[in-house]
């Protein structure tokens, strides 16, 4: 067990990437259907607005720091938090480690053809890695039960779910006894980087902490979600205060 530190009612794990690559690896052998967030900024904000998904983090067995924001909250609020977690790079350590350890993996969201693309891209950069399906995440309720049993028959030891925040956390957490599945991550846009579609931000930029910008400027579209960015660093000043 690793140390948490509670950023604005959520609770996050305290640890190195390494650390967290050993925490994932305890959790498949356990087999106990856990889940695995990736707390950037963003989803700790909303987590304050929804308690649904606050109560889901908090039940989660490793909510990884992922970004910038994440590091610098806890840093602010005086506790250790060694390094940036990000999800991305957790799959990429997972699935590099995978072959030796015949780790299985189910790719499961982003848009159709995606997580093929991520798949094929994953079996090139870590040959003899075995990913044993994949699903896009564009369906409808009637289509849940078949996406669950397509998954479960797959017998996956870590299910990546790719449905964006805080979807993928959700269907998760309602689904995670029939999936049984010993790992599940909710992993964003990982596919889309995988599979070339988007860019992930240039190392210097990574290292100056900048990579929320990069993400702003190449997809407008995300713009909008900039101004949670010094909501959350005046709600963390504010929670420390108080
Ligand atoms: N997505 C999906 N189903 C949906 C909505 C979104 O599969 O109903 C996918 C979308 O195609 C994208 C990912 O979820 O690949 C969300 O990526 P984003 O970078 O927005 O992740 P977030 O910032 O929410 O972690």
């Amino acid at each position: 067990m690793t140390e948490k530190v509670e950023i604005l009612g959520v609770q996050v794990d305290s640890l190195t990437m390494r650390q967290a690559v050993e925490e994932v690896e305890k959790l498949i052998a356990l087999k106990k259907n856990s889940i695995v967030a990736t707390a950037n900024a963003e989803m700790l904000m909303m987590a304050t607005g929804d308690a649904e998904l606050k109560k889901i983090l908090n039940s989660a067995e490793l909510v990884v720091p992922d970004g910038a924001g994440t590091v610098w909250a806890a840093h602010h609020l005086g506790k250790k938090m060694p390094e940036r977690v990000a999800g991305f790079d957790l799959v990429q350590e997972l699935m590099k480690i995978a072959p030796s350890k015949s780790i299985k993996f189910f790719l499961f969201g982003s848009a159709p053809g995606v997580a093929e693309k991520a798949k094929a891209k994953a079996e090139e950069l870590y040959p003899g890695i075995k990913i044993v399906g994949t699903r896009n995440g564009y369906f409808k309720s009637e289509d849940e039960a078949e996406i669950i049993s397509q998954i479960k028959n797959s017998a996956p030891d870590i299910l990546l779910a790719a449905l964006g925040v805080p979807k993928q956390e959700k269907w998760l957490a309602a689904h995670k006894k029939e999936l049984n599945v010993p790992v599940s991550i909710g992993v964003g846009g990982t596919f889309d980087v995988m599979a070339g579609n988007v860019k992930r931000a240039p190392l210097w930029m990574q290292k100056a902490k900048l990579e929320w910008l990069f993400r702003a400027l190449l997809q407008p579209s995300r713009a909008g979600r900039l101004v949670a960015l010094p909501k959350f660093v005046w709600k963390v000043h504010a929670s420390k205060n108080s």
